[in-house]
């Protein structure tokens, strides 16, 4: 369709640049102007509504049109529309938050630093494994580890924790001190023949061969999304991170679970953790945590890691991290009263009762000619697409056939996210059983024209 001169969607051409985006190719198709939100939908500027296959960005849990959401922004604007936390400032909904979140944490906590994003999360994360080790006295431990097709975020430290090749590429990414590990996706790195648990027990043990390689005394930390999200849906085999686990123990090394998109009832429990027996020393939170209505993340720590930040910031004489925004009241208003529909509308048993019709929903393609293998877990959810099924051969990464499924989707009222070779669904959590058979009937039309 051609772009009106002076239009909205010229103007956009103009003077966005948008994240995520072949520049080239926006400047030729223009944006879909998004104008408004109704429950699961999304509706354009010309009036066509979309379900939202993907929750937004993995996030708008309580849908486009929540009411209790806006009512708390507004409250909240009204009576202290901003305050900072420096220098020891405090306002009240960010202590409620802060101890709603230590109450929810899957496994002991300490303390809550509030952010803006979840890469401002990981890259606190990152600072504060530095910072904690400087305290401990064990200035040579620095090194963090990662994994391939893992997704931290995209400022400098979190992009080089991302392992996605268009997250580093000439952006001079990774940092020195990043180093990857493999990825624990067996459909595609298992060898011939070896079983879930055996892929697992090789992934430990390359991960203790890095960890040697290196030297243990250098590794500081290990991060994980409990299901790896925009790497392309990926659900680790059961015995993993139990594998995993007894590495990082061994060699005394911290873990980090980024839960910005498993955390809060995304995986059938209210974080990750609690689906893979995942056992932290600190978590990464946001989306999810204020349903997207406000930017807010935040990084849960332990007492371990804490008490070395308390020594460290006395020695120094204050803790020198912190954003001007870092639990911006309206932003904790509107996430503490996300907790609060979570809690009084029991969402975490709603998740429970409608995920299995989503997973039977998913899997129903693996028939399909063009999927190789369907993964999800909870209300989370990814179709591998590949040339040959048998062989399992990808298709040529030039063509995107996961964005030409989603170019089909779109047209018939269906916004997914194409991820590599992955079209992903992730909606959001208030989705109904009807809803989601919806969903998928108008992704199996994109499907099947898709050619
Ligand atoms: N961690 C995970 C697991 C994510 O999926 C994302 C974003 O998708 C991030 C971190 C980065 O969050 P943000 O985009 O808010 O910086």
């Amino acid at each position: 369709m051609a772009i009106r001169p002076n239009s909205i969607e010229a103007r956009d051409v103009a003077h966005v640049l948008h994240p995520y985006t072949n520049a080239v190719a926006h400047e030729k198709s223009g944006p879909v102007m998004i104008a408004g939100g109704d429950g699961i939908y999304v509706i354009d500027s010309e009036g066509n509504r979309y379900i939202e296959g993907l929750a937004g960005l993995f996030c708008a849990s309580l849908g486009f049109s929540e009411k209790r959401l806006v009512d708390a922004a507004t409250r909240q604007m009204s009576t202290l529309p901003f305050y900072h936390s420096f220098s020891g400032k405090s306002h009240e909904t960010a202590v409620e938050l802060a101890t709603r979140l230590i109450e929810l944490a899957p496994v002991p906590m300490s303390k809550v630093f509030f952010v803006n994003s979840g890469s401002e999360a990981n890259d606190t994360a990152v600072k504060l494994i530095w910072y904690y080790h400087n305290a401990i006295g064990k200035p040579e431990k620095k090194k963090i580890i990662s994994r391939l097709r893992a997704y931290h975020g995209v400022t400098v430290a979190s992009a080089s924790l991302t392992g996605l090749p268009y997250n580093h590429r000439d952006f001079d990414l990774p940092i020195d001190r990043v180093l990857h590990t493999d990825c624990p996706l067996h459909y595609r790195y298992a060898e011939k023949d070896e079983s879930e648990d055996a892929f697992a027990t090789r992934c430990a043990a390359s991960l203790e061969q890095l960890i040697q390689k290196e030297g243990p005394e250098t590794i500081a930390a290990f991060f994980a999304e409990p299901l790896m999200a925009s790497g392309g849906c990926i659900v680790p085999p059961p015995t993993y991170y139990e594998k995993i686990q007894a590495v990082l123990k061994k060699y005394d090394i911290l873990l980090v679970a980024d839960e910005v998109i498993c955390g809060f009832a995304r995986t059938g429990n209210m974080f990750g953790c609690e689906s893979f027996g995942i056992k932290p020393d600190m978590i990464s939170m946001a989306k999810q945590l204020s349903a997207a209505y406000q930017p807010i993340a935040a990084l849960m720590i332990n007492d371990k890691i804490y008490d070395g930040i308390r020594i460290e910031s006395e020695k120094i004489g204050t803790f020198g991290h912190g954003f001007t925004y870092g639990a911006h009241p309206v932003a904790t208003a509107v996430a503490l009263e996300t907790l609060n529909i979570y809690r009084d509308r029991d969402i975490l048993g709603h998740v429970r009762s409608v995920m299995a019709d989503f997973q039977s929903g998913l899997h129903a393609f693996a028939d399909h000619p063009l999927v190789g293998n369907v993964r999800g877990m909870g209300l989370i959810g990814a179709l591998e697409l590949v040339k040959d099924k048998a062989t399992r051969e990808s298709f040529d990464m030039a063509w995107g056939v996961a964005g030409h499924v989603g170019e089909r989707a779109l047209a018939h009222g269906l916004i997914t996210r194409a991820l590599g070779d992955t079209v992903n669904f992730c909606p959001p959590l208030i989705i109904t059983k009807a809803e989601i058979a919806d969903m998928f009937a108008r992704a199996k039309v994109a499907l099947d024209e898709t050619h």
